[in-house]
């Protein structure tokens, strides 16, 4: 399962940061999660709960915060917002963008140990 993978990951890295904190616990961890990175948070959700079993993260929230597609368009000179992911246009002129600027994000954003927050 590809959520499954992601997941893993997420845990590995979250753990290597806490070897900094001995005996700290994880209460959230924030994701970032780009429109187009294909993943469903519900599953993200229940491996999450599987992966982190008798890990420092036992028990701590997932947070994932779907961020939105953003294009260049070369005809506006701006970055656009694409509310349809069906096709890749220009809200604001129609025409074609290809330039990705955001979208495929899949990041840990913020883990939050005991009362500590540290940022990532
Ligand atoms: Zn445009």
């Amino acid at each position: 399962m590809h959520e499954l993978s992601i997941v893993s990951s997420i845990v590995d890295t979250v753990t290597e940061k806490l070897e900094a904190y001995p005996g700290a616990r994880v209460k959230e961890v924030r994701l970032r999660v780009g429109a187009l990175a294909a993943v469903i948070e519900d599953s993200l959700q229940f491996c999450y709960g599987i992966a982190t079993d008798d890990t420092p993260l036992q028990g701590s929230k997932l947070v994932v915060n779907i961020v939105p597609v953003l294009m260049h368009c070369d005809h506006c000179d701006e970055d656009v917002e694409i509310a349809s992911l069906q096709s890749f246009r220009c809200p604001e002129c129609d025409e074609p963008v290809s330039d990705l600027r955001q979208g495929r994000e899949l990041e840990i954003e913020s883990i939050e140990i005991d009362e500590v927050e540290e940022k990532v």
